[in-house]
C-alpha cells in the first residue's frame, strides 16, 4: 500500500512539473515575443487540403507576399507607437501543413476548449517538426476557401497562449486585402490584444475600438482599430474594410502586446 501511494505521490509529482514547464515555457515564450528587441518571425501556413481530403484550390499559390501589407502595416503602426524596429514581424509561407488544423466542435463547452487547444498546439508542434525551414516565433495556419469575401468564412481563431492562430481566408487576388486584415487581427491575439467589439451584435466598441476616438462629431468613422476589425459608420452600424489601410492599432492593443509600457 505504502508503495502504491509512493507511486502515486511521484506520478502527481510528474504531472505538476509537466504542467509548471508548459506554463513557464508559454510564459517564456510569450514575453519574448512581445520584448520586440528583434523582428518577430510568423510563418503562415496554408493548408493544402480541406478536411474531407479534397485539394484545397489556392493553397499552392499563396506566397509571403500575400501578407506585405500586413508586414507593412505593423512597421507603420509600431513606429507610430514609438517602437523603434524596421522591420517588428516578417511573414513567411510554408507549405509543411497537409492538411487543416483540428477544428473546434460547435458550441464546445470549457472542457472541450482546453482539449482542443492542447491538441492544437501537439499538431502545431508536428507541423513545425516536418517543416525543413527554421522555427518560427509565431504559427499562423490559414485554411483557404473559394468565395467572393462577401459570405462570411467561419470564426477565425488566436490561441492568446500558444503564439499559434487559425485564420479562414479566401483565394483569389481580390481577397489578398480582406485575408491580410485577418491575419493580423489574429496574430494580434498571439501576442496578447483581446476583442474591441461588441460580441453579440460585431460593433467596435468606443473609443477603444474606433480609429480616431477624437473625431467631432464621433461618427462616421474613416478609420478602424484593428482589434475592433470594423469601421463604425455609426453608433450601431459598421462596415468591414477593404483593406489594412482603413485600420490603425489603437493605444489598448499597443499596450496588450508590448508597444507601449
Ligand atoms: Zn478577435
Amino acid at each position: 500500500m505504502a508503495g502504491r501511494t509512493f507511486l502515486g505521490t511521484v506520478r502527481l509529482a510528474l504531472l505538476l512539473a509537466v504542467l509548471v514547464f508548459v506554463a513557464l515555457g508559454a510564459w517564456l515564450d510569450r514575453r519574448r515575443s512581445t520584448d520586440w528587441d528583434d523582428t518577430l518571425r510568423v510563418t503562415v501556413y496554408p493548408a493544402r487540403a480541406d478536411a474531407a481530403g479534397a485539394a484545397t484550390p489556392c493553397a499552392a499559390n499563396v506566397d509571403a507576399s500575400d501578407f506585405d501589407d500586413a508586414a507593412s502595416f505593423l512597421a507603420r503602426e509600431a513606429a507610430a507607437q514609438g517602437v523603434a524596429l524596421e522591420e517588428p514581424v516578417r511573414f513567411r509561407v510554408s507549405q509543411a501543413a497537409r492538411e487543416p488544423p483540428p477544428a473546434l466542435a460547435a458550441n464546445p463547452g470549457p472542457f472541450s476548449v482546453a482539449l482542443w487547444s492542447l491538441r492544437l498546439r501537439y499538431w502545431a508542434w508536428r507541423v513545425a517538426a516536418n517543416d525543413p525551414l527554421a522555427n518560427p516565433d509565431v504559427q499562423v495556419f490559414a485554411v483557404y476557401q473559394a468565395g467572393d469575401g462577401r459570405h462570411a468564412a467561419p470564426d477565425s481563431t488566436g490561441l492568446q497562449k500558444g503564439l499559434i492562430a487559425v485564420a479562414h481566408l479566401f483565394c483569389g487576388n481580390d481577397a489578398v486585402a480582406g485575408n491580410a486584415v485577418v491575419v493580423t487581427h489574429e496574430l494580434l491575439h498571439t501576442l496578447g490584444a483581446t476583442d474591441k467589439y461588441d460580441r453579440s451584435t460585431g460593433q467596435p466598441l468606443a473609443p477603444e475600438g474606433l480609429g480616431d476616438p477624437g473625431l467631432s462629431p464621433l461618427y462616421p468613422q474613416a478609420t478602424g482599430e484593428i482589434m475592433a476589425g470594423r469601421i463604425a459608420m455609426a453608433a450601431h452600424t459598421a462596415v468591414i474594410p477593404d483593406s489594412l489601410d482603413q485600420m490603425t492599432v489603437g493605444p489598448g492593443t499597443a499596450r496588450e502586446i508590448g508597444w507601449l509600457r
